[in-house]
């Protein structure tokens, strides 16, 4: 505390899994941060189904990947997408989704995985009171930025008591949400898709219940499913899986002229399940569907905008959280290089520079399977027994079941993030693959997700990789000292490995690879001049 401040470096306003995340790398990087929450738990009413294979990826690297699989209850069931007329009622096709994820498996160390954020929070949350350089409040609203560019001054209050503390540090991640008081406080405006979008499914005003159904599963009598779609000419609705037994998600499109209050559950709950059932609402909540919108900056002055507070997305696809946990990994490590001097003046601005092209690649995914989803041509026939009814559900499932396909299929979405055009890349003009959703390539140009492979049975390319800058030397041969000598005069840490040539898609004998997996630099020989690259990776 220095005179009626407290003062941290980072203040991470917003607890949710982006910012615990982002809390989480900085302690492990040895940055002070202090993280407020408005909330005083983490998430009742989840959201949040999917981590996805590059965020398991993160989770990896950050020493998480074993227990979020540990704490997944859905992590035993075989993962599948069912579309029903009735939760109870006739199934009429399905996805493996299973048969998505291996490829992702065999392109990355890590595939993805169904977790509520039930589960996810609470682990995120633990690991990061764990650490001693950060500081978790829960219960702590921001309720006042100010201060000046250098070093803004937060005034925060303990929502329990009223009692009201100030903060100053050097950078604040604005972390916190949809409606993100960071954001409104720099006047950052969100543009693209608001939700008033002719008949996509998932559109307007949403509710979620989470329901504890003990019976329905049974009642069902089908295989358990991930994610089930409620396709009838009555209404729109998913449920998704929580616990693999009785907890569910069932997220409902209100329909047009409605307020959300005015819907009533019980009517709601028996047209979803098709059947009267025991159940009890655990929380109920409304959200806006139909959204794809991405905020105009992702930096003011010493303020940095991640997660949702950066880019609301239709949840089809799940690339909210995921692009999210992106953003933040993309940040931590500059502003670690900030605290320990050896960042240059452009590497923090590199963040929205690399950052914002993804959030508006990521928002497009989720949209385009809502608006494409609304445009099914479901049966008359639908739910009608007898064999006109099943010729229809027949017809129409083996439809649906591909035209859905591409919004679990997107592996290319996920691994194929790349900074080519990034002003701390040393970009050489190899030929990219395309940046398609499905269908990841690997390929080592500067500024992809370096190509993972196994060097042994176990341990993954990233794996052998430092927690900062590593000079990956496949058997090369050429002398490394001026490039280290280079690294050392500017202070930027960086380790070495040696590795035998992997073969493609490796084409390089060296690669320089970022804190967060990307490739800055890569040629068969060291540059002709070591410092340009170091001075351009640290954004000089
Ligand atoms: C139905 C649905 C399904 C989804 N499924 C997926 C999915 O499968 N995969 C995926 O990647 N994404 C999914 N998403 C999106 C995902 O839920 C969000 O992207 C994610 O929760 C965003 O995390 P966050 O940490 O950025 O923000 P949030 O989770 O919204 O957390 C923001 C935090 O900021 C805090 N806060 C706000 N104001 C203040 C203040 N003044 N002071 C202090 N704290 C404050 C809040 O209390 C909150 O804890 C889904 C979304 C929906 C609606």
């Amino acid at each position: 505390m220095t005179g009626d401040f407290e003062e941290t470096f980072v203040l991470i306003v917003g607890g949710g899994p982006v910012g615990l995340t982002s809390a989480i790398d900085l302690a492990q990087r040895g940055v002070p941060c202090i993280l407020i929450t408005e909330n005083l738990e983490t998430a009742t009413q989840p959201r949040c189904n999917f981590v996805n294979a590059r965020t398991m990826e993160h989770f990896r690297r950050l020493g998480l990947a074993e227990e979020v699989r540990a704490a997944a209850p859905l992590a035993k069931m075989h993962p599948r997408v069912a579309f029903v007329t009735r939760f109870c009622g006739h199934e009429f096709g399905n996805i493996d989704l299973l048969k998505t994820r291996l490829s992702e498996g065999q392109l990355g160390p890590e595939s993805g995985l169904s977790i509520s954020q039930l589960f996810l929070e609470p682990l995120l949350r633990r690991h990061a009171e764990a650490s001693e350089s950060v500081d978790v409040r829960f219960g702590t609203r921001l309720v006042a930025l100010g201060g000046e560019d250098g070093a803004p001054i937060a005034t925060v209050e303990d929502v329990r008591t009223g009692v009201r503390k100030r903060i100053r540090s050097r950078y604040v991640i604005g972390a916190d949400g949809a409606r993100s008081p960071v954001r409104r406080h720099f006047n950052i405006s969100m543009a693209g898709d608001d939700g008033r979008i002719d008949n996509a499914f998932v559109s307007g005003t949403m509710i979620t219940y989470f329901v504890r159904a003990p019976t329905l599963l049974e009642e069902s009598r089908r295989a358990p499913a991930t994610i089930t779609w409620i396709i009838n000419h009555d209404l729109r609705a998913f449920v998704f899986a929580q616990d693999g037994r009785e907890r569910w998600i069932i997220h409902y499109q209100v329909p047009e002229g409605l307020g959300w209050e005015q819907v009533r559950s019980d009517e709601v709950m028996r047209s979803i399940f098709g059947k009267d059932l025991p159940y009890e609402i655990l929380a109920e909540g409304p959200w806006t569907g139909g959204l794809s919108l991405v905020a105009a900056a992702y930096r003011a002055g010493p303020a940095f905008l991640v997660g949702d507070a950066a880019h609301l997305y239709t949840p089809l696809g799940g690339f909210g959280m995921n692009t999210g946990i992106g953003d933040v990994l993309n940040l931590t490590w500059k502003l670690a290089a900030a605290y320990s001097g050896w960042a240059g003046p452009n590497l923090l601005d590199s963040y929205e520079a690399e950052r914002r092209s993804i959030g508006l690649r990521n928002s497009k995914i989720g949209i385009h399977c809502s608006k494409r989803k609304g445009k099914w041509l479901i049966p008359p026939t639908i739910e009608d027994e007898g064999e006109a009814g099943a010729r229809a559900r027949k017809t129409f499932g083996d439809f649906v079941v591909v035209d859905d396909l591409d919004e679990y299929d997107t592996s290319g979405l996920q691994l194929g993030e790349r900074y080519e055009s990034s002003p701390i890349v040393c970009a050489n003009g190899t030929a990219a693959p395309p940046d398609t959703w499905s269908n990841y390539k690997p390929a080592d140009f500067p500024g992809a997700r370096s190509p993972h492979f196994w060097p042994s049975p176990g341990r993954g390319f990233y794996d052998l990789l430092g927690r900062d800058y590593t000079l990956v030397d496949f058997e090369s041969g050429e002398p490394l000292e001026a490039l280290l000598e280079a690294a050392k005069l500017r202070r930027l840490p960086l380790s070495v490995v040696r590795c035998p040539a992997p073969g493609q898609p490796y084409q390089s004998k060296l690669v320089l690879v970022r804190p967060d997996q990307h490739i800055a630099w890569h040629g068969n020989a060291p540059p002709e001049d070591p410092t340009a690259v170091i001075d351009r990776v640290r954004g000089a």
